[in-house]
Parts: structure tokens; sequence; C-alpha cells
């Protein structure tokens, strides 16, 4: 039985870390609480591209660009917790024969980065990363490829659990999967054609609801 999951906000904290760096590193560069909040609004929950928030960033504090490049990637890691929680459910689901198989939108050096940071490199049966396949959630095809990193032909039947309502849900419902979404106290977006066909309150949760189905 084939678990997709999302990687950022879905396994891991990615919100968290990001916050946490901001908080620890752009003080002791120079930076202002200004710059703090400035700087984590711009992310955009990670939805910003790196180099144009590293190119915004490097000049409010007057760094070189590379430098914010490679923090915003690996020093933003450097502040993931593992979650004992997830580590836990996603043992139960394997024992329980399922297949977890990481779909994540991003670089492979950074998302590979996280994966070993907390362990999941570990506990899961394999990982799509987009940047390394050439192909970005909502894309249907990503889905098949995280069935493919399991030895399975198709992920239809399968199901997905995730935070982004276009990318993770409406993406992996065309699929052919049945999804999971997690709300993080976001209402589902009404433009949405279709809905997830379960909703959740964390990771945990999400996927000891569906270890039964
Ligand atoms: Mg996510």
């Amino acid at each position: 039985m084939l678990v997709l999951v999302d990687l950022d906000n879905t396994l891991v904290d990615r919100t968290g870390s990001f916050r946490r760096w901001a908080l620890d590193w752009i003080p002791a560069h120079g930076g202002a609480a200004v710059d703090v909040a400035w700087t984590i609004e711009a992310d955009n929950d990670g939805y910003e591209p790196r180099p144009r928030l590293a190119a915004q960033l490097a000049e409010r504090l007057g760094l070189p660009v590379q430098h914010l490049l490679e923090e915003l990637q690996l020093g933003v890691v450097a502040h993931l917790d593992p979650d004992p929680a997830v580590a836990a459910v996603l043992q139960e689901a394997v024992a329980a024969g399922w297949s977890p198989v990481v779909v994540t939108n991003g670089s492979v050096r950074q998302q590979e980065a996280k994966l070993r940071r907390t362990g999941l490199d570990k506990l899961v049966a394999g990982w799509v990363v987009s940047e390394g396949v050439g192909v970005r959630k909502p894309d249907r095809r990503i889905f098949d490829l995280g069935a493919e990193a399991a030895g399975l032909p198709s992920a239809a039947g399968g199901w997905m659990i995730g935070d982004n309502p276009a990318d993770d849900i409406a993406g992996a419902a065309a699929a052919g999967l049945r999804t999971v979404w997690l709300h993080r106290g976001r209402q589902w977006p009404s433009s949405l054609a279709v809905e997830p066909t379960r909703t959740a309150d964390d990771f945990p949760s999400a996927l000891r609801g569906i270890l039964g189905s």
C-alpha cells in the first residue's frame, strides 16, 4: 500500500525551522528585529524563490548574495528538529505493510539534507525531489515517479498526505490518489474544483487515520 507524503510543513516543521534560523542568524549578522520580521514575511512560507530572497536579504544586510543563498538552504536545515511522533507513526505504517515515499518540490541538496538531518531518510521507502526528476507537483507525473520509487507501477489508488491545496491535494487527486490535507488552521480554498478525501490536524493523525483503510 502506497502513501506519498509531502516534506515541508507535513513531515517537518519547515515554518518553525525558518523562524528559528531567522531569529538566530540575522541578529548575529548585523540585522535588527525589523529585518527578522521582514525576512519571515518575505519567505512566504518557503514559496519565495531562494535566489530572489537571498538577493533582497543580502542587500538589506550588506552581505554577499552567495553567502545568503547558502545560509537559506543549509542554515535553515540545521534548525530542523526531528519529531518523534512523526518517526513513530512512519514505523507503524511500515510495520503494517505500507510504503511511505516523500514527494517534494525543491532542490535535491536541500531536501535530502532535511531528510538526513531528521533521520527520515531511514524511515521512508524512498523520495522524489522535483529538481532531480525535472517535474514538479502538481504535475501528476511526479506522483507516479513516487510510486516507482517504491517499486509500484502507478500511484493510482494510493494516498497522498500534504499541506498545499493545489500542489499536494489537487495534483494527487488528478493522479488518482486519495488525499489527506493538513489544514494548518486554514480554510479549504473554494477556488479549487476538488476537495481532499480527508482533513487532519497533523501528520501523525493523518497517517494513523488511513492505516486501517
Ligand atoms: Mg508542504
